[in-house]
């Protein structure tokens, strides 16, 4: 059961200066009017129509989502904000949340977002690496986001941050050097999105031109995976991985296939849960099928060829894997096994592995 709600709001970034190789949109919003506050009103209204009555929901947050909210001039900031404050006192929501540029902050904003009751600001931050940020026209420095990020902490704000995948001149290094600098700043949430190549962005130009080779969807599953890891093993809590498709078409996108898959997220996580799966499949069986291994020696004295793996009711769709792939997977890989798959009060991302009528669990 969703414990946890957010009720996005899309506010479009007019008259953006910044030329993001990967952004649409100036495209989009130059055809876009203001949002008005009655339309805000009304799009949280709608929201809590259907959630305030839905059972499991702890907490709901109003999120603005688009373009870079603290570029917005500072009255339009504050006109919305103010519906969003006055949603909280109410108690109709519980958190006010949005997502802006690492160089759209400095204390007169983080004074103004204060006062308006804000709790979360993200930092679009994309990569750490000082060549991907140059390539990808992002008009930043990873200076400036260290910058925002401790400013913004020092406010005791919650702090998230967003990076992206294939970018031009990433490589699988520089992800990980961007999951790793992540987890030095320690923020409590963050988002990884593969790059998309979508129609009128520079990305795209760049593209037909043969100068920037996306990444295929294995190569953005595999560096996302590695990522995930890394910041996971953190205790950052990773709120989405890869776009929906319904963020495509709302932002009025057309993407070129590439590394957009509508279940990426269960791609990266099936093969975490696969990793983990084998690992305890050789370290708990193996001494039974080769006599006189040092492995665990808890499962010495069974016979058994049946094994059961455990997840959180939330990463069981992980464990079996994306139409099922890590359930086949494992069957062949380990045919003299019976193998099979239960929920148990995991955490998410843990799996675990029970030998036969063995109580004890193996957890990783
Ligand atoms: S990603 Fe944000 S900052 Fe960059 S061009 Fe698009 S709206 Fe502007």
């Amino acid at each position: 059961m969703k414990k946890h709600a957010i009720i996005p709001i899309f506010i479009p970034h007019q008259g953006c200066p910044n030329d993001c190789v990967f952004c649409n949109q100036k495209t989009i919003t130059a055809r876009q009017p203001d949002v008005t506050g009655d339309e805000i009103r009304n799009t949280i209204e709608t929201w809590l129509s259907t959630l305030t009555n839905r059972p499991g929901i702890k907490t709901i947050e109003i999120a603005f989502f688009g373009g870079s909210f603290t570029g917005l001039p500072m009255e339009r900031q504050s006109a919305y904000l103010e519906i969003a404050q006055d949603y909280k006192q109410r108690g109709l929501v519980h958190k006010i949340h949005l997502s802006t540029r690492p160089d759209y902050i400095d204390q007169d904003i983080l004074d103004n977002l204060k006062a308006y009751g804000t709790d979360t600001i993200e930092l679009g931050v994309q990569s750490f690496d000082e060549k991907v940020l140059k390539a990808s026209g992002r008009g930043h420095d990873s200076r400036c986001v260290y910058e925002a990020a401790s400013l913004i902490q020092s406010y005791g704000f919650e702090l998230g941050i967003q990076l992206m995948i294939g970018l031009p001149e990433d490589s699988l290094k520089k992800c990980l050097y961007s999951a790793r600098e992540t987890v030095k700043i320690g923020p409590s949430i963050a988002r990884l999105y593969p790059t998309i190549v979508i129609e009128g962005t520079h990305l795209m130009d760049m593209y037909k031109k043969g100068l920037y080779a996306p990444l295929t969807t294995e190569e953005a599953v595999s560096t996302t995976k590695e990522m995930h890891k890394i910041l996971m093993d953190a205790g950052i809590n990773i709120i989405r991985v890869g776009l929906k498709s319904s963020d495509l078409i709302r932002d009025g996108g057309q993407i070129s296939g590439h590394t957009f898959h509508p279940a990426f997220r269960q791609l990266v996580e099936g093969e975490i849960a696969r990793e983990k799966m084998t690992q305890l499949v050789e370290e708990t069986t193996l001494s039974r099928r080769q006599p006189g291994s040092s492995a665990s020696p808890c499962w010495d004295s069974y016979e058994s060829q049946e094994v059961t793996f455990f997840s959180s009711p939330g990463w069981f769709s992980c464990m079996i894997g994306h139409k099922a792939c890590n359930k086949e997977y494992m069957r062949q890989a380990y045919p003299e096994l019976t193998i099979r798959y239960q929920t148990h009060d995991l955490p998410d991302g843990s799996i675990a592995i029970a030998v036969a009528d063995n109580p004890h669990l193996v957890v990783k």
